[in-house]
């Protein structure tokens, strides 16, 4: 599958090394949506500043041991890679250990997402499918659906809602 491939690695992006690491027991039954809430971004130069900035204040101001998400996706479709597949992140309180967190970068609640950047966060759902991260039957919600925010963004919530894995029950563990 090319769109593997195409995954932006953390040496290619430049990553920071993780303070510490913790194992995620997979596949994982749940799937958490999520936006930065901060600019879009629209060049490779500016992509690259962006995922830096964010592991940073993810790693300095908020003190966790690294960028919080799994992976990242930009307007363009762009997959960024966090946490990968295999390790415990820092994104929705009381499920970490439970889930895998895709994050779309920009502020849903005022802009729209690209097309190019769903049909992404889709892409990346059913490589995690196939790889065996993700169970076949795996539940998924916005972040909001789980805590006292309004992310990924009422634009993207709209859209995700309509995802036939969305659920309307709140998430078991
Ligand atoms: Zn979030």
């Amino acid at each position: 599958m090319s769109f593997a491939s195409d995954i932006v690695s953390r040496t290619k992006w430049g990553a920071r090394d993780p303070k510490e690491t913790e194992t995620m027991q997979t596949p994982v039954k749940i799937v958490f949506i999520h936006h930065t809430a901060g600019k879009p971004c629209t060049t490779p130069e500016e992509d690259i500043k962006t995922v830096k900035g964010i592991q940073n204040f993810h790693m300095d101001e908020r003190k966790w041991a690294d960028i919080g998400y799994n992976f990242l996706v930009n307007n363009s479709g762009q997959v960024f890679e966090a946490r990968g597949w295999d390790r415990v992140g820092a994104h929705t309180k009381g499920w970490n250990a439970a889930s895998v967190a895709f994050s779309v970068i920009g502020n849903f609640n005022e802009s729209n997402p690209d097309q190019r950047a769903i049909k992404a966060v889709l892409g990346m759902i059913q490589l995690g499918v196939d790889k065996g991260k993700i169970s076949n039957d795996y539940k998924l919600y916005g972040h909001r659906d789980v805590g006292a925010t309004d992310c990924p963004g009422k634009n993207l919530y709209e859209i995700i809602k309509k995802w036939k894995h969305y659920s309307e029950e709140k998430p078991t563990k």
